[in-house]
């Protein structure tokens, strides 16, 4: 199985009319699919960084064929994390296919059949109902976890880790991490650098999300829909509550009592749990909208003392993973890559020490597999 470019449509799937569209823009440059420009200073990512000094381990990934899954592997290799050893782990449905990873192919097994012995690093990322079943097991064979679903990221004894911002919490000892949601990431990222400068009172925060934070599925829906609609057919509807293509959904997750729903809890406890800030008034609205990667937020946040524009812009070029940019940053400028990019600055008006400004990071990269793969690098040191 190889990787697919989740930047850009797949090619048979485009109607006549956008695939020369797309030919124009492949060989003219007229942006109908605008993509990154490489040689701007957005989101430039730290793929220097590598493991290949380390001992060679053996690891596994439930969830190897899903786009999270894949994007570990991604990363994994680009960090060059010495792999003696890879046991990739899917459903039924993919048991017998092999996975390409690290230079060879490998048989998926299923949860049924897995057996961590030997295994020092497993990556979860194939929803919280396996990983609730498997983390027990793995971890009793020995195995060290990086956990990237909802199964355990609120259990108090398991540190929910950002490496930039509580990287600490993770001890030589520790069996079990969890890694946080996509959005929660670019949220603390964008916030944890103010937060040295001044206490958060209140965040406000709009999240406007890519399909690829739904899935795979819910990509292959956003490419069928956007062919459909237009030719101005019947668009299919499975993946999203919604047709997405040319859309927006203002919900994501299941309502809860509050009139919230599970995805703008997370963001709220989530974000209260990394930044020990249990009494953080967090005030999320989650939006799924049609873009393929890359999650983008609007946030208002209130501080408890004053901090201007140029403090806030110092704050974020100097921490790790976050970039402050002039221009505007969306999310094609950092879909691939690492770096949490915040930009349109502005003073709150109305309010004597709150900011307002925007902020985009890559959900399957640093909202997911880059974070996850960070972590490990701390079980490795
Ligand atoms: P996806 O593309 O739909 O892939 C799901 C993966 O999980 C596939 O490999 C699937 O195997 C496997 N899987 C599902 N149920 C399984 C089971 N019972 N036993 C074994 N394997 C199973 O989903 P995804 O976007 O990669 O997300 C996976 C997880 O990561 C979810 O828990 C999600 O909440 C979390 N997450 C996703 C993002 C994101 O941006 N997408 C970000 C942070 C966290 P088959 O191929 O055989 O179906």
């Amino acid at each position: 199985m190889s990787v697919p470019d989740l930047r850009i449509p797949p090619f048979d799937l485009l109607t006549p009319v956008i695939a020369l569209w797309y030919r124009a823009d492949q060989k003219f440059g007229l942006r109908a699919f605008p993509r990154p420009d490489r040689t701007r200073s957005i989101g430039s990512s730290d793929k220097t960084k590598t493991m290949s000094n380390k001992e060679p381990i053996c690891i596994a990934i439930a969830g190897a064929t899903g786009v999270v899954g894949q994007t570990i592997v991604r990363v994994l290799e680009e960090r060059r994390f010495p792999v003696s050893g890879y046991i990739p782990i899917a459903t039924e449905a993919s048991s017998g296919a092999d996975v390409e990873a690290f230079g060879r192919a490998w048989p998926v097994q299923t949860p049924a059949e897995v057996d961590f012995t030997g295994t020092d690093i497993a990556f979860f990322t194939a929803g919280a109902p396996l990983s609730k079943k498997l983390v027990p097991r793995a971890i009793e064979q020995g195995c060290r976890v990086v956990d990237n679903t909802t199964a355990f990221r609120m259990e108090k004894e398991v540190p929910l880790v950002v490496p930039e911002i509580n990287g600490s919490l993770v001890k030589p000892d520790t069996k079990l991490v969890a890694c946080p949601n996509c959005t929660a990431i670019v949220l603390v990222m964008s916030l944890a650098p103010i937060l040295r400068a001044a206490p958060i009172h209140r965040v406000v925060v709009t999240s406007f999300q890519s399909v690829s934070g739904a899935g795979r599925e819910a990509l292959s829906e956003l490419d069928r829909q956007t062919v459909a609609d237009t030719r101005h057919e019947e668009t299919e509807i499975k993946a999203l509550p919604k047709q997405i293509a040319f859309n927006c959904i203002p919900l994501i997750g299941d309502t809860r009592a509050s009139g919230y729903t599970k995805e703008e809890e997370k963001i709220t406890e989530e974000t209260q749990k990394i930044l020990e800030q249990p009494g953080l008034h967090v005030v999320p609205t989650a939006v799924r909208v049609p873009t393929r990667v890359g999650h983008a937020l609007s946030v208002n946040v209130e501080l408890g003392g004053p901090l201007d524009i140029e403090g806030a812009r110092k704050l974020w070029k100097h921490a790790p993973g976050v970039e402050y940019t002039d221009d505007i940053p969306t999310p094609l400028d950092v879909a691939g890559d690492d770096t949490v990019v915040v930009g349109r600055l502005r003073r709150d008006l109305t309010r004597p020490h709150a900011l307002t400004y925007w902020a985009v990071g890559d959900n399957l990269r640093k909202g997911a597999a880059t974070n996850s793969v960070q972590i490990a690098e701390l079980f490795s040191q």
